[in-house]
């Protein structure tokens, strides 16, 4: 936001950035991308910025979602277009449950670079860097594979593009139609183990359809919608090289996305990753774990939103089930003392994460909801407002977490674990949770 410390990133220690041993083919990617078009457009940041001023007022709910890694193989139409209709199922019975628009950002088209808590891996006595995500490194565990190579970066880049157009193809060309969306979640309910709890609600969202288009209110707001791109802004030097001054009012963007959020890892006041965003015009989200203390947060502020921009800063609390409830509450109450008209987003994934008997990395539904749970009820105790959830999903039917209405066990996790990195929802734990959230309101 501020042009006087343009680049001042620069200087600072950048935590989780990879080792690249070819520097000069870093040097050459790199200022191919700066010369690059950007993938997104200035005004779509500020539209985006806009939406979440309206979540931070308590007119409207965020849900942010998509993979935890994209991966460069996996980009294909149908993989874009079963993420994009989950988010639109779910997003259909949240407008209904929470009487507000829901604001949609895919977790998608830029989510390629990943933290890692260790630098290396060892396996049967060979020991390879860490699989840092498909822009850094290979997750095969070979010496060619995991060596970092920056022409990665501009796969990456092109299979953002790829995936944003599709996106935007399919959201403006029909295929978000609301009338085809709720037959989508009638099949979902019809077919679902928890049919009849969810059947009364769809029921309703039936009548209130058939209410709208008695009225004759068959307008193009009912077949297009607005689905934006968000990641985890982690590589500095690819993020650098596609932000783009904008001509009309000579402020700066980070354009490889329309958000971009800050992780728990790479949060400290002083470090590249805050500094960098604090000079770009995105809205801004950052992960908040159980040891984010009130000071944090307020510094947060300072550094991200020193003119209290309403929507401009998300914080994403991840604190895990057990203590949602005990370390939430202080955070909130400290933000509510600095002016500042944030969104509060629950990302219930990443507090929850376990390793099951057979070894896979997963989540259990109950643990999810129940962190939700526990973000609604302490935001109800504050009279605060829950904005939004941030969560791990996918369109496909894996089995990488356990539980939800068609109960996936932990001895089925290896039918289809296909993640990269962390457990994803799959489509029918997505609309359970989707479904369950709306219960909340209705409590
Ligand atoms: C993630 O969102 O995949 C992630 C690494 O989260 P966090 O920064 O909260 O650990
Ligand atoms: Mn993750």
């Amino acid at each position: 936001m501020e042009h006087s410390n343009r680049e001042s990133w620069r200087a600072l220690p950048a935590a989780q950035q990879p080792d690249w041993p070819d520097r000069a083919a870093l040097r050459s990617t790199v200022s191919a991308l700066s010369a690059a078009p950007p993938l997104v457009f200035a005004r779509e940041c500020d539209t985006l910025l806009d939406r979440l001023g309206e979540v931070a007022r308590g007119e409207a709910f965020l849900l942010q979602g998509g993979d935890c890694a994209e991966t460069l193989d996996s980009v294909s139409a149908e993989s874009v277009r079963n993420k994009l209709e989950v988010l639109l199922q779910m997003a259909a019975v949240l407008t209904y449950a929470a009487a507000v628009p829901v604001v949609k950002v895919g977790r998608l088209a830029g989510q390629y670079a990943k933290p890692r808590s260790q630098p290396t891996e060892t396996r049967d006595g060979v020991t390879l860097p860490s699989y840092r995500g498909d822009a850094v490194n290979g997750l095969d565990f070979t010496t060619r594979s995991r060596t970092p190579d920056p022409a990665r970066l501009q796969r990456v880049y092109h299979a953002s593009a790829a995936t944003l157009n599709l996106l935007r193809a399919l959201t403006a060309g029909g295929h978000a139609d609301l009338d085809q969306v709720h037959e989508w979640n009638r099949d979902f309910v019809a077919l679902s183990p928890a049919c009849r709890r969810y059947e009364r609600l769809a029921d309703e969202i039936d009548r209130a359809l058939g209410f709208i288009r008695a009225c004759g209110m068959n307008t193009s707001t009912l077949r297009t919608t607005e689905v934006f791109a968000s990641h985890e802004a982690l590589l500095l030097d690819y993020e650098s090289a596609l932000v783009r001054t904008d001509p009309d009012t000579g402020r700066r963007y980070a354009l490889s996305g329309h958000m971009l959020w800050i992780g728990e890892r790479t949060r400290q006041l002083d470090g590249a990753h805050v500094a960098f965003a604090s000079e770009v015009s995105n809205p801004i989200g950052v992960k908040l774990g159980p040891d984010a203390d009130p000071d944090d947060v307020r510094a947060l502020i300072d550094l991200l939103d020193p003119h209290r921009t309403p929507g401009r800063l998300t914080f994403i609390s991840r604190m895990g089930r057990g203590r949602v409830r005990d370390r939430l509450h202080g955070l909130v109450e400290a933000v509510r003392g600095t002016g500042a008209d944030v969104v509060w987003a629950c990302d219930p994934m990443h507090g929850n994460t376990f390793t099951a008997p057979s070894g896979h990395k997963t989540r259990r539904f109950d643990d999810i909801l129940d962190e939700i749970t526990g973000f609604f009820e302490v935001h109800r105790a504050l009279g605060t407002h829950p904005g939004g959830v941030h969560v791990e999903l996918t369109g496909e039917d894996v089995t990488e977490c356990v539980g939800g209405g068609s109960e996936v066990c932990s001895d089925h996790l290896h039918l289809r674990y296909e993640t990269a990195c962390d457990p994803r929802l799959n489509r029918g734990q997505s609309m359970d949770l989707a479904f369950r959230v709306a219960e909340w309101y209705s409590a």
